[in-house]
């Protein structure tokens, strides 16, 4: 996964990587890794992204 201009250090592109140590998100440009607070931010941020309304709210007349 990419984020895009998402880094807090140079705005630079966020990636997604995984090592034998786990997943963690670093910036390509300057290499800075996020702290899991910032990642959860991260998560939350892509969570609240504009989607369709859910088809759960039609009205039963
Ligand atoms: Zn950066």
């Amino acid at each position: 996964m990419l984020w895009l201009k998402a880094c807090p250090r140079c705005q630079g592109d966020l990636l997604l990587q995984a090592d034998t140590y786990g997943s963690y998100i670093a910036c390509i440009q300057c290499g800075h890794t996020l702290q899991p607070e910032q990642e959860k931010r991260l998560a939350l941020s892509l969570r609240e992204l504009p989607r369709k309304r859910p088809v759960t709210a039609t009205k039963v007349a």
